[in-house]
């Protein structure tokens, strides 16, 4: 599932092609009106025709094409990809909705498993509600995570993967957070330490950060572009490296369930 760096890799892609565009209209695919998750297709379109692309930005997961009246919001969820064409390869009974701009170009919305969605809102109020901090903004401070670690009781792998928590991360950079500070998954958040809080804090920005300056990671199902992979998988320490050794002590990585996830610990390194 694409996570805050995939996400902002699919923002940084389609940005430069669509700003400036206007939408002639949305079109669910395949009988799949349910795409458009918060209006009929018909008041969907009512609500979008017409509306200038003045900005292509990134909330939590959500990519937000910003009109001067309101938004356009994309979730690509587990398998949704945004294309700027169509190759030969690309089977239309995946498609489940393009967006046709005035100039005769579109942006098609690829999706095998059908869960991402395209919603529309007059503002970004109902999201931002709903999301918590964003983890790359000057609000998530190291002061910020510690309190609020400690503020929740909850064991560390959920309450990081709550969206309503931090905004964007996903299985893969908490597991790989989590191993930089030596925390276990299953700990209590409330009574981590300030100092692994602090390295949490700096292994969390500096994840994503240097994710987004790979394009992301691909493990099974994330491509941008013209089906361009992302290169972070090669710095995984932990995530998908279980029955490989740990980088830092050699014991055998162990992949277990937590919070019905597939989680990837070091056993040695991380102990309750
Ligand atoms: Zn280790």
């Amino acid at each position: 599932m694409p996570e805050l760096p995939e996400v902002e890799t699919v923002v940084r892609y389609v940005r430069p092609n669509i700003v400036g565009k206007i939408i002639q209209g949305v079109i669910p695919q395949n009988n799949y009106d349910k795409v458009l998750a918060t209006h009929t297709p018909k008041r969907f379109n009512k609500l979008v025709a017409g509306q200038s692309i003045i900005d292509v930005t990134r909330r939590g997961k959500y990519i937000a094409l910003n009109f001067d009246n309101g938004f356009l919001l994309i979730h690509l969820r587990m398998t949704g990809r945004l294309l700027l064409k169509l190759s030969e390869d690309d089977k239309l009974k995946h498609l489940t909705a393009i967006i046709n701009f005035t100039d005769k170009a579109s942006l098609y919305f690829k999706d095998y498993r059908k869960f991402g969605r395209l919603y529309y809102y007059d503002s970004m109020d109902y999201i931002n509600n709903k999301l918590g901090v964003e983890p790359l903004s000057k609000d998530f401070t190291g002061d910020w995570l510690y309190n609020n670690l400690h503020k929740n009781k909850r064991q560390l792998k959920p309450l990081l993967l709550d969206q309503g928590f931090i905004a964007g991360l996903g299985n893969i950079y908490v597991d790989e957070a989590l191993w930089f500070a030596r925390l276990h998954p299953q700990q209590i958040s409330s009574v981590v330490s300030r100092k692994k809080s602090n390295v949490l804090h700096a292994a969390i920005q500096r994840l994503l950060q240097t994710a987004i300056d790979n394009q992301g990671t691909t493990i099974i199902n994330f491509y941008f572009g013209e089906g361009e992979k992302g290169n972070f998988r090669e710095q995984l320490q932990v995530f998908g490296r279980q029955d490989k050794k740990c980088p830092r002590c050699k014991t055998v990585i162990e992949k277990i369930r937590v919070a019905q996830r597939g989680t990837h610990i070091c056993p040695h390194c991380q102990k309750i």
